[in-house]
């Protein structure tokens, strides 16, 4: 008999999992999928041989999360980092380039490189207490107040419509709204500037990692160690309520709100359940994969070597098509989030072959299909891209949401990142985690810090858990430790 259930097995389940099975505890997850992994899946989407990231493709939290740098991911997995973090095009074949080494950025940024260099030094030496904060609740007081005073400093300044004050020219914001426009939310604004800053600061530290055999190399690391340490994972199994589970001590749901209502109905008190009802998701995603014949002929050459290119042109463009998404309207000239894995990666594609994932953002529950809209912002880019495509597939963000119940709408964030969606997450809680149901946690990335694959939503929850139910603190995590 386990003493500890998990529903669901996305990166927070899986890290929930880890942490309870490490404190010796005997772990049962639940994944209603054929496969392990939530966003972390990686298949042969389009033809055999070719490896797509269904979801996530690249980490940038991989060697930064404190979970995954407990775990020792790195040292699980082959993590392949560029040297180019990420870049925007611009037209006439200008780029912005964001490296890992700030000295190089600055250089290739010309007459702004001064300007953003003042604005990302002091995140960039002060990372730690940066991830510190963005990481954990937001409800409490800063460990490092100093660098949660620099961080919040340039958030407002980059989240406001002085974002353009230090810049002169069209790179460095075309650079800053590339990863702010992550946030999938109208610029500028305060999430998304925070987000860009924790993004941009994160390229320039430790870099933007690309698992090498896909995303899904995350999870069977993260699932070997389940297994290693006596915990089950068992996929085809969705959980329609708590009384489908055996009587356990503690539940860990990687479920968004209306999947703890379904699970756990009539249980839950009316002023939880009312919260819970409130939850606001937010926009979508619809993802467009190809296979290429070869690699993407970008006009700005430099960006062959990119980890990620942000595919929106210069901040205004971006601005204007994050604001079309938000007021419900999809964008002629979308902003696109692109990666070639098999750059870095050969294995993922055969000999003269390319994969390449890209998505763009669109309004909730989206049924439209942006693959024309997506393929000519490439093409604008990159002239001579059609021409090499051999294979697409689309994913719409009404087919985001079939795929993974947490995407209500296609929203891949389980949850708005607006300031409401960040404090609310997804109650006004110092402990969102806990549930009013003695011994039920949260622990989806409807939690805090909230979306990408940190492991951190999961991390908090079985640190809870342990010490609410078996009065025992986190244990240790890393390869060497005893289980
Ligand atoms: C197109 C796309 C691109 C992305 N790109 C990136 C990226 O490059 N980098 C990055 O860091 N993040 C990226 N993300 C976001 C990232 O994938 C998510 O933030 C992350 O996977 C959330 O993890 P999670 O564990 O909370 O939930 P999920 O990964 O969504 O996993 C939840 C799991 O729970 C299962 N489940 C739900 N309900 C039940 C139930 N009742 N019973 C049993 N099982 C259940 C689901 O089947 C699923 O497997 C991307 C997401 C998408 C969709």
């Amino acid at each position: 008999m386990p003493d500890v259930a998990v529903v669901g097995s996305g990166p927070n389940g899986l890290a929930a999992a880890v942490t309870m099975a490490r404190a010796g505890l005997a772990v049962h997850v639940y994944e209603a999928a054929a496969s392990v992994g939530g966003g972390l899946r990686t298949t042969e989407l389009i033809e055999p041989g070719h490896f797509h990231d269904v979801c996530s493709a690249v980490h940038p939290m991989a060697l930064a999360s404190p979970f995954f740098r407990e775990f020792e991911l790195a040292g699980r997995i082959r993590l392949e980092v560029p040297e180019l973090s990420h870049g925007a095009p611009l037209d006439g074949g200008r780029a912005a380039l964001g490296y890992r080494s700030l000295e190089r950025t600055v250089a290739a940024l010309g007459r702004d490189g001064e300007a953003y260099r003042r604005l990302m030094s002091p995140l960039v030496d002060r990372l730690e207490g940066v991830a510190d904060l963005t990481l954990n609740q937001l409800l409490r007081i800063p460990r490092q107040p100093v660098a949660a005073a620099v961080f919040g400093l340039r958030t407002l300044e980059q989240g406001t419509r002085w974002w353009g004050a230090r810049f002169r020219d069209e790179l460095a914001p075309a650079l800053l709204s590339g990863v702010a426009a992550h946030a999938v939310a109208p610029l500028p604004t305060l999430p998304a500037a925070g987000a860009g800053l924790l993004l941009g600061a994160l390229g320039h530290a430790g870099g933007w990692p690309i698992p090498v055999g896909g995303s899904a190399a995350i999870a069977r690391a993260m699932v070997a160690d389940i297994e290693a340490h006596g915990g089950v994972v068992q996929t085809g199994v969705r959980i329609g309520s708590l009384a489908e589970l055996p009587p356990v001590r503690a539940t860990l749901l990687d479920v968004a709100p209306p999947g703890l209502l379904r699970i756990a109905a009539h249980r839950l008190p009316p002023g939880y359940t009312r919260a819970l009802e409130s939850f606001r998701f937010g926009n979508a995603a619809c993802k467009v994969d190809f296979i290429l014949s070869g690699p993407v002929p970008w006009a700005a050459a430099e960006l062959a070597d990119a980890g990620t290119v942000h595919v929106g042109g210069t901040r205004a463009e971006t601005a204007e098509a994050e604001h079309l998404v938000a007021a419900g309207r999809h964008p002629e000239r979308p902003y696109v989030l692109v990666s070639q894995p098999s750059r870095f990666d050969p294995g993922r594609a055969p000999a003269g072959r390319h994969i390449l994932w890209s998505y763009c953002h669109v309004p909730a529950g989206s049924t439209v299909d942006m693959g024309e809209a997506v393929t000519a912002q490439l093409e604008r880019f990159a002239p001579g891209f059609r021409e090499l495509v051999v294979g697409c597939r689309v994913t719409t963000a009404a087919q985001l949401a079939e795929y993974n119940e947490n995407y209500v709408g296609g929203d891949f964030s389980a949850g708005a990142m607006d300031l409401r969606g960040m404090f609310r997450r997804p109650v006004l809680s110092p402990v969102p985690w806990r549930t009013p149901i003695p011994g039920l946690y949260l622990c989806s990335s409807s939690t805090p810090p909230g979306p990408g694959v940190t492991g951190m939503p999961g991390l908090h929850a079985a640190r809870h858990a342990l010490k609410d139910m078996f009065g025992m603190p986190v244990p240790g995590l890393g390869r060497q430790e005893a289980s």
